[in-house]
């Protein structure tokens, strides 16, 4: 045997099975908040949508972008953010679960990290955390249809709450009362409740709050000065122009051509 042996222990690893995601896929990993109905309830948040958890669910989901590898746009709504991986990322070669847990612990840790900037005095109760999962699409059509499916239950799911509390903070409907007064109604019927007897128009209700919150890349020129030494030792001033990525948030349509058109450069060929 070799003098670089390997402990008898070793094999072991050979236990570890193969979860390399198929190549030429965009990778999908979606985190959802546990039990935040209950974490809701307990750091009152404000009904239905509560912005300084929207706020500090989009500034972790930030620093997953930023700290993370390959990571291309990102859409969250509620307490759930989805992240989409390039299709040729090869990041911890592709492995599944590497790629989970490194964005649900980078998320997790952040929010309790900028919970105070967000939270101020409200004390945050107990550690939360986030179950994350693993889906593959195979097509840029996939992976959009998968995008405005998450919009899409952002619209329906924001559409109920808005009337449904509207319908009690204003209305004064007990909560049983307004789940009955909405029960089989479709989302033309709740329009026309918040319009008529509320004078709301849903469509000038917060973008943040029936879009979600679309993370993307955009380049910015940036210009430094920089002061540099010359041959002959003399002090010069230099502008230094150079492209930076920073993360920018959109609360826009993604479900129609008009985000894609805007932003050829998301989706590879
Ligand atoms: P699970 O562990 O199965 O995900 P859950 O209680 O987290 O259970 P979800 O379906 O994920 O259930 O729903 C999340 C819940 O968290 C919402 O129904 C809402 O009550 C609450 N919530 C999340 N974000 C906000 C917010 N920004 N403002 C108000 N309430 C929120
Ligand atoms: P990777 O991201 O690949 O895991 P890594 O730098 O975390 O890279 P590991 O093989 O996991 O590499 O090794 C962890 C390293 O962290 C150790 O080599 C050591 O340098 C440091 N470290 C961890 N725990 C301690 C500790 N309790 N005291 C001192 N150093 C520690
Ligand atoms: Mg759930
Ligand atoms: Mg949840
Ligand atoms: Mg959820
Ligand atoms: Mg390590």
């Amino acid at each position: 045997s070799s003098t670089m042996a390997k402990s008898k222990f070793e094999y072991v690893r050979n236990f570890e099975t193969d979860d390399t995601c198929l190549r030429n896929c965009y990778i999908v990993v979606r985190l959802d908040g546990r039990n935040f109905h209950k974490f809701a309830e307990k750091h009152k948040f404000t009904k239905p949508n509560d912005n300084r958890a929207l706020g500090l669910m989009t500034r972790s989901a930030h620093s997953v972008m930023e700290e993370l590898e390959d990571i291309i746009i990102a859409y969250g709504q509620s307490d759930e953010f989805s992240f989409v991986f390039k299709r040729t990322s090869n990041w911890f070669k592709r492995r599944a679960s590497k790629l989970m847990t490194h964005v649900a612990s980078q998320f997790s840790s952040s929010y309790v990290f900028y919970w105070k900037e967000f939270f101020g005095e409200e004390p945050l109760l107990y550690p939360p955390g986030f179950d994350g999962r693993v889906v593959l699409y195979p097509s840029n059509r996939n992976l959009r249809d998968y995008l405005s499916w998450r919009q899409a239950d952002c619209h329906v799911n924001n559409l109920y709450n808005t009337v449904f509390w509207t319908l009690v903070q204003k209305g004064g409907l007990t909560t049983a009362q307004a789940e009955d007064r909405l029960k089989g109604t479709l989302a033309a019927d709740k329009n026309e409740i918040l319009f008529s007897e509320f004078d709301i128009n849903y469509n000038n209700e917060s973008a943040l709050h029936r879009k979600g919150t679309t993370l993307i890349w955009e380049k910015q020129d940036e210009t430094v000065t920089k002061r540099v030494k010359l041959p002959n030792e003399e002090e010069k001033e230099v502008h230094v122009t150079r492209s930076r990525k920073r993360v920018r948030a959109l609360h826009c349509d993604i479900i129609g051509e008009q985000f894609w058109e805007d932003h050829p450069d998301i989706l590879e060929d």
